[in-house]
């Protein structure tokens, strides 16, 4: 019985969860609620992982390099993708707002008005990336903050040679070991999703999905076509000259579990595990690559700001010409490095991009009330979003840099 169990393949158990977890919260209703501790437990699982994984892979990533001025051209490559891959998705939202024209003749005088708290300030932000105390950032999880200790900690012993071997060592194995932990993590996973998923659609009901068809069909088209254009048709088969249909393949499982957890930071140890176990990524790569990514790289967000403000825009009936259409795409990707990688985080950053194209902060206030209700099973989606834009760059990198394994990448999956 077990056995049969495990012969399934992970994401098919994920996928049947999710089924199930509708079917189920359709049916029992607020109800759900009560199954919603098993989600929490999943989440806590997946929590826990992600600081001693980024951590410990990190350095021992930066020591297999074997040369530190490598980290430089990774690091401008990365960043450039990122920032590249974010515009397009801005421009892909945008555009589509624009032809659907989602706001028009929308009212929202039925929102209650929310007023959200803005996203840290970006200068405060690339403030924290230095850590008063590595300990403290370990301890808060900071991730950026890691990042830059594990960085300046894999340097020092390569720079020390054979004196750092015994930490070098320990902590090669102990990425060994955390990824073993993670692996087990994600046989739990198809129970937190179903729970997860039920209690979404118990709760607050995907059918809130109907009233606003028009943006709904916008963002849930954007997302597709970002995945589809940017990441499967540009990069992977014109620029990598690989098979989009393996890179998808490859990264569903951290696709179906940012999909139901609805955070890039809970989703990093399954999206590094299928970095370099489907998709060839060396682990230095992944390591590096992936933590910033979800950190600061989301392109389904971007789009879905971007969406969410022209359609405010619409609604007051206020015009925008092609200069609000850049300063749009310009404060988003700005503002989403500043985003955390937590559920609903968008609703905190709109209010920084509908101030810069001149709505009132009680427009703000009602143009976020009006969307918060359905924001989640949007969160799901873009989440997804910004994962498959975290893998689809570090392909990229890993495959510039000579850190790529085609055979692994085209090898059909064992599950
Ligand atoms: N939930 C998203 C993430 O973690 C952020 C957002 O709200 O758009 O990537």
């Amino acid at each position: 019985m077990l056995g049969v169990w495990f012969e399934i393949t992970l994401w098919k158990r994920i996928l049947g969860a999710l089924v199930l977890g509708v079917i189920i919260g359709a049916i029992w209703g607020p109800g759900s609620e009560s199954i919603g501790w098993i989600g929490d437990l999943f989440l806590r699982l997946i929590r826990m992982v992600v600081v001693p994984l980024v951590f410990v892979t990190l350095v021992a990533g930066v020591v297999s390099m074997g040369d530190p001025s490598k980290l430089g051209s990774l690091g401008v490559k990365t960043l450039a993708l990122y920032m590249a891959t974010t515009l397009a998705a801005i421009v892909i939202g945008l555009t589509m707002a624009v032809i659907l024209q989602p706001g028009v003749g929308v009212d929202f005088s039925t929102a209650t008005p929310t007023t959200v708290q803005e996203a840290m300030p970006l200068s405060d932000r690339l403030m924290d990336i230095v850590p008063i105390n590595p300990v403290a950032a370990l301890a808060d999880g900071n991730i950026l903050a890691i990042i830059f200790f594990a960085l300046l900690m894999g340097v020092s012993l390569l720079t020390i040679g054979e004196k750092g071997r015994p930490v070098a060592d320990l902590m090669d194995a102990s990425s060994e070991m955390m990824l073993k932990i993670t692996h087990w993590v994600m046989e739990v996973a198809p129970f937190g999703v179903l729970a997860l998923i039920a209690e979404m659609a118990g709760t607050k009901g995907v059918a809130a999905l109907y009233d606003v068809l028009a943006l709904v069909l916008a963002v849930v088209l954007s997302c597709l076509a970002h995945m589809i254009i940017v990441h499967g048709l540009l990069v992977m088969k014109t620029m990598l000259k690989l098979s989009p249909t393996s890179y998808f393949r490859g990264a569903r499982d951290a696709m179906l579990v940012a999909f139901s957890t609805s955070s890039s930071s809970a989703t990093l140890p399954v999206s590094m595990s299928v970095a370099e176990e489907n998709l060839g990524i060396s682990p230095v790569v992944a390591s590096t690559v992936l933590p910033l990514g979800a950190t600061i790289n989301m392109d389904g967000t971007a789009l879905y700001v971007g969406i969410v403000s022209v359609f405010a825009a619409q609604a007051f009936g206020v015009e925008l010409g092609l200069a609000d259409y850049a300063l749009i795409a310009g404060s988003t990707t700005l503002v989403s490095v500043g985003t955390a990688a937590v559920p609903s985080a968008s609703l905190f950053l709109m209010p920084a991009v509908m101030g810069a194209i001149g709505l009132s902060p009680e427009q703000i206030a009602m143009a976020v009330g009006f969307v918060l209700p359905f924001d989640r099973p949007l969160d799901m989606l873009r989440t997804s979003v910004n994962i498959g834009g975290d893998l689809s760059v570090a392909t990229t990198v890993a495959n510039w840099e000579g850190e790529f394994d085609k055979e692994v990448f085209d090898r059909p999956l064992k599950y």
